[in-house]
């Protein structure tokens, strides 16, 4: 065991505050970190104040974790020390079901191991995650990040980059298509630089005009405020695809009707609260509404390596550490610009 500095949860309604504790020794197939980075993602908040229900404190959050190798086990063979890699929000599964082996760990039929608030069969506690100097993962869900990307832009992509990109690749978002990205926080805007890329034409729905000008640098044609219905209606059946981000309680039945005959709307937001759903915004023009939840690790190597060939990371805003309550307060308030990193060297060595 060897010790390491983390912020922590202690409550649901405390502010989150300094935290040690014990990381493994690496066994075999496991690759040691020093975490250089670690991207602020709106679950972290959903968890940290109880919002999905089930979480353990002390709550260590974080999955977007990016940093260099420092030591590896006797059995790895694809990683070695001074790699820079990235680990996002899975640290294991049973690797044999047959999910794992359709590369869909994140739907592990024994349960995903998450980065953390999973059960950890090493220490029998829970897993802590990435607002941490070190994490010891197992080289199977360890990516490879080119050391040539700025790296602290790059630890979104992690959890806000293959929850986007993971839809946009399943639907086959593409050239010729009008699709809608809704809300543009830290996966948001990671959509809309994704989708743009795929050569798709991209409509930013938002509830902050402010963000406008943003919305278009990174890759939106247009832009829609969400709270505008005459704005709204000039879409009506008319897209290809809809990427809901949005995490809090909002009304679908908006962004249903905007949808051409057999088009699908994702969500991969996950407010607190059920969102209800008007059943005739479905059953006319045969419209679906489906989930999606990150990525298997290959996909996210795949996303990664996109990333690197076409410079693409995130928007960021990079803190330490100790501001980590103030970023959650202006997350709430939809003042991402557009995503919030933790620089760990704050934490000390
Ligand atoms: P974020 O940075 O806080 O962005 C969320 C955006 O949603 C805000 O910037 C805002 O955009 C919009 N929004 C917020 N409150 C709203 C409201 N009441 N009505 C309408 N729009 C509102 O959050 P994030 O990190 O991108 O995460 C977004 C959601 O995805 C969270 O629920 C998170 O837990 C979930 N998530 C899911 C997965 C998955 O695998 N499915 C993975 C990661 C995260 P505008 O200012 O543009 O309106
Ligand atoms: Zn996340």
């Amino acid at each position: 065991m060897h010790p390491a500095k983390a912020f922590a949860a202690f409550s649901a309604d405390a502010p989150l505050g300094p935290f040690a504790f014990q990381r493994r020794e690496p066994g075999a197939t496991d690759v040691q970190i020093a975490i250089h980075y670690c991207g602020v993602c709106h679950s972290d908040l959903h968890h940290v104040r109880n919002e999905w229900h089930g979480t353990v404190y002390p709550c260590v959050p974080g999955h977007e974790i990016v940093g260099r190798v420092t030591a590896v086990g006797p059995s790895v063979t694809g990683f070695r020390v001074g790699d820079t890699v990235g680990v996002g929000c899975m640290v294991d599964s049973c690797h044999t079901c047959h999910n794992c082996r359709d590369g869909l760990e994140q739907f592990c039929a024994e349960g995903t191991i998450f980065t953390y608030n999973s059960p950890d069969k090493h220490t029998g506690g829970i897993t802590y995650g990435g607002y941490s100097d070190s994490v010891v993962v197992d080289q199977s869900f360890v990516l490879r990040v080119d050391p040539k990307l700025d790296l602290a832009a790059a630890a979104p992509l992690l959890c806000a980059g293959i929850t986007t990109w993971s839809p946009l690749r399943r639907w086959g978002v593409g050239k010729g298509q009008k699709v809608g990205v809704v809300g543009l926080g830290g996966l948001g805007h990671m959509g809309v630089k994704f989708a743009a890329s795929f050569g798709a034409e991209v409509v930013l729905f938002t509830t902050s005009p402010g963000k406008a000008e943003d919305a278009r640098r990174l890759g939106a044609g247009t832009v829609v405020v969400s709270k505008n219905r005459d704005e709204m209606n000039r879409h009506l059946n008319s897209f290809d695809f809809i990427l809901d981000t949005v995490s809090a309680s909002h009304d679908l039945n908006a962004y249903l009707p905007l949808l051409k005959r057999d088009a699908t709307m994702v969500l991969v937001g996950a407010p607190e609260l059920p969102l209800p759903v008007a059943a005739f915004n479905l059953i006319f023009q045969r419209h679906s509404l489906a989930g999606s939840l990150i990525g298997g690790v290959k996909e996210t190597q795949e996303m990664l390596d996109y990333c690197a060939e076409h410079k693409i990371t995130s928007d960021i805003e990079l803190i330490p550490i100790q501001k980590i309550n103030d970023a959650y307060d202006r997350m709430l308030k939809s003042d991402v610009k557009y995503r919030f990193v933790i620089d760990m060297a704050s934490l000390g060595r």
